[in-house]
Order: C-alpha cells, then sequence, then structure tokens
C-alpha cells in the first residue's frame, strides 16, 4: 500500500484523512517520531497548509499533505478563524477553546459559522496543489456528542438536526469541510 505523509500531530485529523484516502496509508508526524513545531506564521489557511506541507516534503524528502483548518464565527469577526487550535492559548487545548467560545458568545444572537480546510499537496521539489472547502453551521451554547474533536459538540449541522460530534465519522466525511476539501484534491490530481 502506498504511504503518504500527513503533516499533523492531530489524530482527529489523520483518522479523517485515513478513513477517506483508504487506498494509502496515512502517516501522521506522531508516526515519525517528529517532534518539532511548525511556526504556522501564514496570513490564511492555505498559506499555513503550504508552510506544513513543503517544510515536511523537504525534510523528508517525498510529497506530503497538510491540512490547515479552523471555525469562523461571522458574529465575532470570524474569529477564531487561523487561531482556531490556540484561541484560548498556546496549550491547544480543545476544552479551553470551546469555553472561551461559548464566553464571547453571551448575548449574541448569532451563532452562524462555518468551517474553513485548507490542504495542500507539496512536493520536495517545491510544486504545490492547495484547495479549499467550507462546512456551514451554527453555535450551540450546550455541548452535544462524543465523536469528532476540536469544536464539534457545539457545532449544530441542521440537515442532519445533531452536532459534528453525535455524527458517525462516515456522515461526517459527506459534508465536512475536511472530507469536501479532500474530494477536491482528488479531483484535481485526475
Ligand atoms: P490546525 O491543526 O492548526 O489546522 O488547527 C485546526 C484547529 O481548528 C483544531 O485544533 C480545531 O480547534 C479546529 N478544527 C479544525 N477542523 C475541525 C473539525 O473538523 N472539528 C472540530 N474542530 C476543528
Amino acid at each position: 500500500m502506498e504511504e503518504i505523509i500527513v503533516a499533523t500531530k492531530n489524530e482527529g485529523k489523520k483518522r479523517e484523512f485515513a478513513s477517506i484516502l483508504k487506498e494509502y496509508h496515512i502517516v501522521s508526524l506522531n508516526d515519525l517520531n517528529y517532534q518539532d513545531d511548525i511556526i504556522e506564521d501564514g496570513k490564511t489557511f492555505k498559506e499555513n497548509a503550504v508552510i506544513k506541507a513543503s517544510t515536511i516534503a523537504k525534510i523528508y524528502n517525498k510529497p506530503v499533505i497538510s491540512d490547515d483548518s479552523g471555525l469562523e464565527v461571522f458574529s465575532l469577526n470570524n474569529e477564531p478563524g487561523i487561531y482556531s487550535a490556540r484561541y484560548a492559548g498556546d496549550m491547544h487545548d480543545d476544552k479551553l477553546n470551546n469555553a472561551l467560545l461559548i464566553k464571547n458568545l453571551e448575548g449574541k444572537e448569532n451563532t452562524d459559522c462555518r468551517y474553513v480546510c485548507a490542504i495542500a499537496l507539496c512536493y520536495p521539489d517545491g510544486r504545490s496543489v492547495v484547495v479549499e472547502d467550507y462546512c456551514y453551521g451554527k453555535i450551540i451554547l450546550t455541548p452535544r456528542g462524543n465523536g469528532g474533536f476540536g469544536y464539534d459538540p457545539y457545532f449544530y449541522v441542521k440537515e442532519f438536526g445533531k452536532t459534528m460530534a453525535e455524527l458517525s465519522l462516515e456522515e461526517k466525511n459527506k459534508i465536512s469541510h475536511r472530507g469536501k476539501a479532500i474530494r477536491k484534491l482528488r479531483e484535481a490530481l485526475k
């Protein structure tokens, strides 16, 4: 089975990539025992995806995929945006991030939002393909469900009447920003 490196330490993301790109053996930065932090100083999801994938592609001399993703809440000026993983600080703690999000939404009537996912495929010679896709929803103030990761227990998906954390992996992949972006990358590669 062909191997693909996905430049992430997030096991939730790895699981979602593996469940869609079933024909590949997905290897994460944890599997490679890659400990360093990659400085994500891009201004957009796409820039950060390219920074991560190109850094790892050069080090391992192999094509690398990376995902930069996050949540944009429209009534919070699209926060937390590219800072989604470290919204409440550098601890990258989902519980603290969620608590801050709910606090910042106190008194706001409109909690419409979207998940954004940029995926970059970078080759060691500098070539790259970048795609982006979205999933729209709204934030609810009381969490529901145990699946997914990050903001999923608070992210309500209208068409299912459930939060992302209440969906099966297959259901989430069908409608999620990451599922859609991965399929877009596949099309772009054809
Ligand atoms: P990144 O690893 O720097 O791309 O940060 C992604 C962050 O965005 C995660 O840590 C989550 O906080 C959030 N995020 C991205 N995709 C999802 C998702 O599918 N569910 C829940 N949270 C997500």
